[in-house]
């Protein structure tokens, strides 16, 4: 997985455009460069030395290092649930992949960032602030959900209810969108992460094994799904072994899981995700949840590569649920839109104050 990231940074193709859009995600930082395109794609991870706040690695080096660090170092994950709860780590990721991404002077990058719909004024501030740090000379802050469903080729400028949830790694987002507008949205704090703790938590309690972070998400992706595909039985099939330590005794142990222990393990916080998504439909003026009914539900976010999800949604809530193409890039894709048009939207999205 780390590999694949990291053969996707091409700094090559990162040329001397000023104007860049960030998708700053929990998970996974994406860079869009002005006439480039995507040029950038890493996890979002900082390596330092424990107590200081000297970076030895960023990205998908750092990433390696989760789990494995001598005492030394710590890999830190500068953001939290969207948004920066390290400052220090976090200014120095953002300047670290502007510099990967536009080499040369930067001083007059202009950045349009993602931050997710549920931030607070000073969360805003910082992420700003920490840009403008990083060599932004103006920051531009759009709406994660605006801009997943911008990239997910979501028509949101007409007068049509449009809903995306977009499943990241500390977050989802649940919008409808209408008129260029989010009408109704909703952040709830279960994301990626919260699926790799609860198939932490049901290895520990079910067969008394302790597991790591990375092999939790490695068993998510390898064989975990929300409901069963009725066009690929062979995920029914499928079985991880993991290497962890036994909670008693402390020796080392391998366990097989099977695709129904993951269900099992993942159930309640994928229920979560689908209450969110009721609760922003009730809420929703009814004009334009009968769009939504009618046009369907857009799932972006590398969550969104949870098979089955989209067929467990779609049952719970009667409406057609389809996986945006590519959804790992929504949101940097729609940030990019905004960066290719921002001489003529720069009325609309007034630079944001740090
Ligand atoms: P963020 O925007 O918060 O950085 P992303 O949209 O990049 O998050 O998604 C990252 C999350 O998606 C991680 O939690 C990762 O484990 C998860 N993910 C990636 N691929 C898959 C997959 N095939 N199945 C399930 N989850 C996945
Ligand atoms: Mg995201």
């Amino acid at each position: 997985m780390a590999q694949a990231r990291r053969e996707k940074t091409r700094p090559d193709k990162a040329a001397s455009s000023r104007d860049i859009g960030i998708d700053l995600g929990t998970a996974n930082t994406l860079v869009y460069a002005r006439g480039h395109g995507i040029v950038l794609n890493e996890p979002s991870v900082v390596a330092v030395r424990a107590g200081t706040t000297t970076a030895l690695a960023v990205g998908a080096e750092a990433k390696e290092t989760i789990g494995r660090t001598p005492g030394s170092i710590t890999a830190i994950r500068p953001l939290k649930d969207g948004v920066i709860c390290d400052y220090e780590a976090a200014e120095e990721m953002i300047r670290h992949f502007v510099r990967k991404a536009v080499p040369g002077r930067r001083t007059r990058t202009r950045m349009v960032i993602c931050v997710p719909s549920g931030v607070t004024p000073v969360e805003r501030r910082a992420i700003v602030h920490a840009s403008t740090r990083a060599g932004a000379k103006s920051v531009h802050l759009i709406e994660e959900p605006m801009a997943a469903a911008i990239g997910a080729g979501l028509p949101v400028a007409e007068p049509r209810g449009s809903m995306v949830v977009d499943i990241g790694g500390g977050t989802s987002e649940v919008a409808v969108i209408s008129l260029g507008g989010i009408v109704t949205s909703r952040s709830l704090r279960v994301g990626g992460d919260r699926l790799d703790s609860a198939i932490t938590d049901y290895v520990r309690k079910e067969h008394g094994l302790l597991i790591g972070e990375r092999t939790a998400e490695d068993v998510k992706i390898g064989i975990g799904s929300a409901w069963p595909v009725p066009d690929r039985p062979e995920l029914e099939t499928r079985t991880f072994t993991v290497r962890g330590r036994e909670r008693v005794g402390g020796m080392p142990k391998t366990l097989q899981l099977t695709t129904a222990d993951v269900r099992a393990a993942l159930d309640e916080q994928v229920e979560a995700i689908i209450a969110a998504v009721r609760a922003t439909l009730e809420e929703c003026p009814p004009e334009l949840s009968g769009d939504v009914m009618e046009h369907g539900i857009v799932l972006t976010g590398g969550g969104a590569l949870l098979p089955g999800l989209d067929l467990r949604m779609a049952s719970a809530t009667r409406i057609p649920v389809f996986v945006a193409d590519s959804p790992l890039d929504c949101v940097a894709l729609g940030s990019g839109r905004c960066v290719e048009d921002l001489d003529t939207l720069g009325s609309l999205l007034a630079p944001a104050k740090a």
